[in-house]
């Protein structure tokens, strides 16, 4: 019975150690973020790669004036499409004003796989890789 207490004693221990390394992540995380903000300033869309697509978005001065980029992203299907965007949801000082009930979207996302932010994610800083 003392066996039992024992494993279960070494398994909060351990589980304890997980959480708090998580948590720590999740902090680091959080402050890297508000150093950088990028990737809430763009909104980001995945489409169908076509050379006449490519060729019109290319020869519309308005999407060029405006800051829009369109991004290989090493698939021969498909490309993305970035427009500059600031989130209504962000603040420069503070960061996202809705950090808690933040979409699953922004909860998810993870700059470094992502083909445009992913040399200047700051979460490219952590140990965890
Ligand atoms: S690009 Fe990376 S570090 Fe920058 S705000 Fe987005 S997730 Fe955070
Ligand atoms: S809701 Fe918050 S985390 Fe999501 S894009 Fe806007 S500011 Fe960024």
């Amino acid at each position: 019975m003392k066996k039992t207490y024992l494993f279960y004693d070494e398994y909060d221990v351990v589980s304890k150690r997980w959480f708090d390394k998580m948590n720590n992540i999740e902090k680091k995380k959080s402050e890297l973020c508000m150093s950088c903000l990028e990737c809430c300033k763009w909104m980001i869309f995945t489409v169908p790669y076509s050379v006449n697509t490519l060729k019109a978005f290319y020869a519309n001065q308005y999407y060029l004036a405006r800051g829009c980029r369109v991004v290989d992203v090493g698939h021969s299907r498909y490309v993305q499409v970035l427009v500059p965007s600031i989130c209504p949801q962000l603040n420069e000082d503070f960061g996202c004003m809705i950090y808690e009930n933040r979409p699953e979207a922004c909860r998810l996302y993870d700059g470094r796989k992502d083909p445009f932010l992913k040399n200047i994610c700051k979460w490219s800083e952590l140990e965890e890789g």
